[in-house]
């Protein structure tokens, strides 16, 4: 803990000044134009990826980067995508999986899960891409994590797609998706592609977008 109050106070004295103007553009409001969803892990810093500032994402962290589908009794990430989508009108969401996730090796090694009931009932909400990453074959333990990593990233753009405000955004065409798989050791990313559904690099396709754009149509 001495290490994290040391932290703040070398940003209240360093960090601070130096961005005030910042910090009081933002203090009564914020207009970001995305919402970042990443796992928890330490290893992947949104704002460090992306070099955006405070102000600039709107986050939801949790274990494996799960957005949970719209049900009868909606949660927090339920709730803080409703009101970034509704309320921030963000034209951007990123789901964002990353290399060597705990909480995707877990899935795809059946890990026994006893001792954690809790991680254990949650990532039931990636069970769609548990079952698509068990019925293929890989050739290794490594391959097949990895694997998991990008099926979870799909299941989950399929997941928030069930959100009334998601979909109405949609609809609208005011909403792109995006489902990125950040590597910690390389700083790559791949992007998913839902016109070829496929993953590329997104530093030679920055223009790919998980979902087409959908447009209401007049009847
Ligand atoms: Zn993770």
């Amino acid at each position: 803990m001495k290490e994290i109050i040391e932290g703040f106070l070398k940003f209240r004295k360093d960090v601070y000044p130096a961005h005030q103007d910042l910090f009081k553009g933002l203090a009564h409001q914020q207009s970001p134009r995305t919402l970042f969803i990443s796992c928890s892990d330490s290893r992947l810093v949104p704002e460090l990826v992306t070099q955006h500032q405070p102000g600039g994402l709107f986050v939801i962290r949790n274990a494996g980067n799960i957005v949970p589908s719209y049900g009868p009794e909606p949660g927090g990430v339920t709730a803080s995508v409703e009101y970034a989508v509704t309320a921030l009108q963000v034209t951007d969401v990123v789901i964002c999986g990353h290399s060597d996730c705990g909480a995707m090796k877990a899935i795809a090694t059946c890990a026994c899960m006893d001792s954690m009931p809790a991680v254990g009932s949650w990532l039931r909400y990636a069970d769609s891409a548990r079952i698509v990453n068990q019925a293929r074959h890989h050739n290794s333990e490594r391959e097949r994590i990895e694997a998991m990593v990008h099926e979870n990233v799909i299941a989950q753009l399929a997941n928030i797609q069930t959100h009334p405000s998601v979909r109405l955004a949609l609809e609208e065409g005011r909403l792109f998706l995006h489902g990125w798989v950040y590597d910690i050791e390389s700083g790559h990313i791949e992007t998913y592609d839902g016109t070829r559904r496929t993953f590329v690099p997104l530093a030679e396709h920055t223009e790919v977008c998980a979902t087409p754009v959908q447009f209401a149509t007049a009847v």
